[in-house]
Order: structure tokens, then sequence, then C-alpha cells
């Protein structure tokens, strides 16, 4: 156990807010952006908490998180107060993980693995470029560059419970847990990588598995996890690991009333996922010995980043500032809110 004193866990966890811009459809149809974020991240840096806003709509209510996000936000710039922070504690032997949450649309991939798919006008680089970036970066300064460290990924999704290896043409995989409360992901690709180019390429790879052969290549995405890793090791043995979330939207949850049966099934799996996730997190957060990490797939097969002294979460939540969306806002900045 560590002392109260003890930085690390002062800052063990991070909640924070995105908010996108209203998109096209949402201009055209002139929705009101029902959301303000109050004080812009980079005049807050000095303040210990910021706030969310739904002034505009219904009672206001006020959240507070770790920092907030508004629309004119940059990737990089969510990276740099966020995920950022967490690098240096791979490189320390510990397990940082990020995770993406909110509503299908509210720029959870965007904010992560960014839009490589040649649709947009720039490529724009997501969570895991920046943070493979400085990994690199870190791993070539001196206190780092001679110390035999080696640089993999892994990448896969976890949908209705099983596991799918994205860097493998989506195999399905087994997850067990031996006597130690061990937990390993058999078959599960560690790709080699030496460089942040490298990495693009799996996570341009990984993205396009994600999605292609499916009619429906958004509702398929909308209820899958997106795992991405970073993981380091000397001469194989482990000594840090980033695990990076794109999370199932979170509206899915709400499908368990639906007629169609898989979809019921479906739904209940990420209502379920993504209840464990907060009760882990606050575990964490709290320094409970006790973390239900059994209550999900998703949980399970991040255990580790769930116990042991040098662990760090960070949340972004995702949230659309359509009118339209306001219930799930809603529901959005309560989770995360419960997280911190
Ligand atoms: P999700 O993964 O949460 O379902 P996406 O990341 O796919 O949502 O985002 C939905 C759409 O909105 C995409 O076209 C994406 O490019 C766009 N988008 C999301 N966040 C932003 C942002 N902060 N700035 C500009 N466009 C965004
Ligand atoms: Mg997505």
């Amino acid at each position: 156990p560590i002392s109260i004193s003890d930085p690390i866990e002062e800052h063990r966890i991070c909640v924070c807010v995105r908010k996108r811009p209203l998109n096209k459809q949402e201009l055209l149809k002139k929705e009101f952006d029902v959301v303000t974020v109050l004080n812009k991240c980079v005049l807050m840096v000095h303040e210990p908490k910021q706030k969310v806003d739904l002034t505009k709509y219904l009672d206001t209510q006020t959240f507070r998180f770790d920092f907030s996000f508004d629309e004119t936000s940059s990737n990089e710039m969510v990276y740099r107060f966020t995920a950022r922070p967490l690098v240096e504690t791979i490189f320390e032997g510990g397990r940082a993980t990020c995770f993406a949450y909110g509503q299908t649309g509210s720029g959870k991939t965007h904010t992560m693995g960014g839009d490589f798919s040649g649709r947009a006008q720039n490529a724009s680089k997501g969570i895991y470029a920046f943070a493979s970036r400085d990994v690199f970066l870190l791993l070539n300064q001196p206190r780092y560059r001679n110390q035999n460290l080696d640089v993999y990924v892994t990448f896969f999704e976890i949908y209705n419970g099983k596991v799918f290896d994205l860097l493998n043409k989506k195999a399905k995989l087994r997850v067990l847990e031996d006597g130690k409360q061990q937990v390993q992901v058999v078959g599960l690709q560690e790709k080699p990588v030496g460089c942040a180019e490298d990495v693009i390429k799996m996570i341009m790879t990984g993205s396009g598995c994600r999605t292609s052969g499916q009619t429906y290549a958004n509702a398929s995405s909308s209820r899958s996890h997106a795992c991405f890793q970073i993981i380091l090791r000397r001469r194989g043995q482990m000594i840090g690991k980033f695990s990076l979330v794109d999370l199932a939207g979170n509206e899915r949850g709400a499908d368990t009333s639906s007629a169609d049966r898989q979809t019921r099934m479906e739904g209940a799996e990420i209502n379920k996922s993504l209840l464990a996730l907060k009760e882990c997190i606050r575990a964490l957060g709290q320094n409970k010995s006790h973390t239900p990490f059994r209550e999900s797939k998703l949980t399970q097969v991040l255990r580790d980043s769930f116990i042991g002294a040098n662990s760090r979460t960070c949340m972004i939540a995702m949230i659309s500032p359509g009118m339209g969306s306001c219930e799930y806002t809603l529901n959005t900045l309560r989770y995360a809110d419960r997280v911190k």
C-alpha cells in the first residue's frame, strides 16, 4: 500500500470531458448547442478543477472534472493533458490506461485512433499515435536508451464478451486466468515496432480490420470495445503496459429492451462491462483491496491495470453538443462524475 502523501496516488485517476463541435447535419437541422464548457483548458491549467455546464437546457447542471475541453480543442491538446502524463508510468514498471467513453458519434474514435481512412481532408492523429510518438521519444533519451527496452503493440476488440485480434485477421481468442489470477489472452499477437511510423501502420491495419466486412460498419464498432496496447519488454519480460481503450457506445447499454434477441444480449453485455469498469476504476482510486474485475471480459482482460501500486487511469468522457443528444450527454457526465 502507498501512503496518502504519495503523489502517484493523488493522480491515479484523472477524469476529463471533451465536447465535439456541432457537425454538418446538426447545423443543417439548426440544433441547439446545449453544452457550455467554462474556461478553456489552456486558461485553466493552474485551476484545480474545471467545469462543464448544461446551462442552456432545462435546469442548469454543473459537473466538475480534472479538465474540460471545448469544441475548439485539438486531439494533441486533449492528449497532452490526459494520456501524456501517463507515458512515464510504463517506463517505471507500471500500468497505464486511458478510456474513451461516450455515446456513438461523440468522438471516441476520432480522439483515440484518429482518422486515417483518407476520408478526412488531413489524416488526423489521435491519442494512439501521440502516445506511441512519445514512447519512442522517451526511449531515445539518455536515461532509457541503454536499458534494452523493446516496444510491442497489440490491438484487439471485445465484442459481446468475445475477444478478436485486430492485428491478425480478427482471429477469435481465448482468455485464460491461471491460479495466480494472471489473465492471459491466448495467442494475442504482439507486433514488434521500431519507431512511431511502424505504429501508425499497425493502427491503420487494426482500425481497418475493425470495420471491414461489416454491412453496418458503424453499428458494429459502436457495439465493441477496441483496445490498443503499447508494451515495453526487457529480454522478454514485461516492464510496462499502456492500454488505450475506445469503448462501445454507452447508448448501446440501453438496447436491453430491443425486440431483437441478439441486440438485447449485446446491450446487456455492454451495460455489464461499463458498470464493471466504473467499479474497477473506483476501486483503484479508493485503494480498495477488492476489484470486481471478473464481472466482465473487458475488466478481466485489463485486470493488471486496476491493481498494483503503480497503476494509473485516465477517462475521457466524450460528449455531443446537440439538444438531440442531451439525455445521453447527461448520462455520460453522470457516469464520469461517478468514476472520479
Ligand atoms: P464515436 O467513435 O464516438 O462513435 P467518431 O469518433 O466516429 O465517434 O466521431 C463521429 C464523427 O464526428 C466523425 O466523423 C468524426 O470525425 C467527427 N468528430 C468527432 N469528434 C470531433 C472533433 N473533436 N472535431 C471534429 N470532428 C469530430
Ligand atoms: Mg467509434
